[in-house]
């Protein structure tokens, strides 16, 4: 049986952090499916096709990693695509206190998947989606924080 994990996210854009969260988990999994939820509030600035292009860009060349959308519960979406796991990273302490309520709210819902959890080195720990979408509204130039396939 194939090991299938879910990266979750709203990838607005997808950052050199999301990019190190993939690349380290490669290794211990069969296929991560980068998943855009496509009921979160972040997911406005851009368009869900941009932020599609943007990942498949980086990841063409890498058939483990496939790219979906999704609306349904994280839990439900894993079980129609058979992954038992979810891919998240953590940046710091704030992110820890979020994510594992939510890891713990996706094991009542479904005890069968597990979240695993990757910590990426200090100097990307402050790269986050919206400081950068922060830099692009003011016109500023983002490409030391993003994939350098990706032309923003
Ligand atoms: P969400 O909208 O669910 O917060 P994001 O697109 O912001 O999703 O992030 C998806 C995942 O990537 C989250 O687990 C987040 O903690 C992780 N992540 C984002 N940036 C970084 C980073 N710089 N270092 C480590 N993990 C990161």
């Amino acid at each position: 049986m194939s090991k299938i994990a879910i990266f979750p996210g709203s990838f607005s854009p997808f950052t050199l952090g999301h990019q190190y969260i993939v690349d380290r988990a490669l290794p211990l999994f069969d296929k991560i499916i980068i998943s855009i939820g496509l009921n979160s509030e972040k997911n406005k600035y851009f368009s869900i096709d941009e932020r599609e292009e943007w990942i498949k860009s980086v990841y063409k060349n890498n058939p483990k990693v496939d790219i979906k959308r999704y609306e349904e519960l994280t839990v439900d979406f894993c079980n129609k695509i058979g992954a038992k796991y979810i891919l998240r990273g953590l940046r710091n302490s704030q992110d820890f206190r979020y994510e594992k309520n939510i890891a713990q709210t996706n094991k009542d819902l479904n005890s069968e998947i597990d979240t695993i959890f990757i910590i990426g080195p200090a100097k990307i720990s402050h790269i986050s989606s919206t400081i950068i979408r922060d830099i692009i509204k003011n016109g500023g130039d983002v490409s030391q924080f993003i994939p350098k396939e990706i032309d923003l």
